[in-house]
């Protein structure tokens, strides 16, 4: 890629959650999947952190909208907004007005022809020539570092914001593959329901995240934490703050990642034999932000008798796998999907 090139090359991980920019092999961007816009003209105000900020406190001219609901695309126009606006944040020294911007994007694995079509119309609009895309489970096993083009079987499980992905890849290409609309999201809902019916209090999605974060657990804790958390006493009406334990969290989020387990389960019963050896001797990687529930790794290790480890970096490495596939495109073609058409599957 010469100075007087005329295409610039980019990866973006399109999260339910976050957005990340791969450029020249570096995270440039990385934001929440978020966009502010103007009620009535629908310009953009702003994006990421920005937006996500303005997120609950919007007024009678602002909206703020994740474009991405459960791992695909709900609504196009913002979709394409934060795509533009996301460009638009790699930072100046990289700064460039091409004439055409070659795109690598990280979809879902099980991602519709309607669901890609949606995908590669909004990165067009935001400015892209050429878009590729590439299933993110596979993405991410690139990120990791995985040799993915060797006859050996390994197992990534991606949690996300809006899905969980499933994938066995072998020789590469995916071998079996499951994604659920149960990831990140959804357990911040099910806390925000178990607050509702055990304390009587409603919480907003971002105290049930946090509460998530720091002290969410899905195996038993050598020591119980506490976090306090401020709602509204759906009785009184009036703002009431609580103390929450984590063994309590365990206990609203044991149905959303049971679900998960299953899932990984029944990915494992359709899993040739000889590719299942190689996975119980490699053992089960998990990636996104949604594997970083205190104990997710041991619970599913527990379920399976499958070793778990956790990526590295569990949050960029589908990003970063995208963006190794733009320095190989056509070595990849088996897994890259390009212009909606599905070479391998
Ligand atoms: P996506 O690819 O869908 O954008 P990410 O891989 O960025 O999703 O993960 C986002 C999800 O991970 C969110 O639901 C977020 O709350 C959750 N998450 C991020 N960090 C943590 C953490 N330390 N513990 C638990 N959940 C986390
Ligand atoms: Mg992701």
């Amino acid at each position: 890629m010469g100075f007087f090139s005329f295409t610039q090359e980019i990866a973006i991980d399109l999260g339910t959650a976050n957005s990340i920019i791969v450029y020249n092999d570096q995270i440039v961007v990385d934001e929440p999947s978020v966009v502010a816009l103007d009620k009535r003209t629908d310009r953009l105000i702003a994006v990421g952190e920005r937006a996500r900020q303005m997120q609950g406190k919007e007024n009678e001219s602002i909206r703020t909208i994740r474009p991405l609901r459960d791992g695909v695309i709900a609504d196009f126009y913002a979709a394409e907004m934060m795509i533009r606006g996301l460009i638009k944040m790699i930072p100046s020294k990289n700064r460039f007005f091409t004439p055409s911007l070659k795109m690598v994007v990280g979809i879902p694995s099980g991602s519709t022809e309607v669901e890609m079509r949606a995908v590669r119309d909004s990165s067009e609009h935001a400015g892209g020539r050429e878009i590729y895309m590439i299933y993110e489970p596979m993405a991410a096993a690139l990120g990791i570092g995985i040799d993915v083009e060797a006859p050996d079987g390994c197992m990534v499980v991606d949690i996300g914001g809006g899905t969980t992905d499933i994938a066995v890849i072998s020789l590469g290409g995916t071998v079996v593959s499951s994604s659920i609309k149960m990831a990140g999201d959804k357990f911040d809902e099910a806390i925000v329901r178990y607050m509702r019916k055990k304390h009587n209090i409603m919480i907003g999605e971002r105290s049930a995240e946090e509460l998530k974060i720091s002290i969410g657990t899905v195996f038993p804790r050598p020591q119980e934490v506490y976090m306090d958390v401020r709602g509204r006493n759906l009785v009184s009406g009036l703002p009431k703050t609580i103390t929450v334990s984590s063994s309590e969290l365990m206990e609203a989020l044991e149905e959303p990642v049971s679900t998960i387990v299953e899932a990984v389960h029944s990915v494992l019963e359709r899993t040739p034999p000889e590719l299942a050896a190689d996975i119980s001797d490699r053992g089960i990687v998990m990636t996104g932000g949604g594997s970083l529930v205190y104990g997710l790794d041991k619970l599913l290790q527990q379920k399976t008798g499958i070793n778990v480890l956790i990526a590295d970096d569990a949050v960029s490495c589908v990003a970063v796998g995208t963006g190794k596939t733009l320095d190989n495109l056509d070595l990849l073609k088996g897994n890259t999907l390009s212009d909606g058409i599905n070479y391998s599957y």
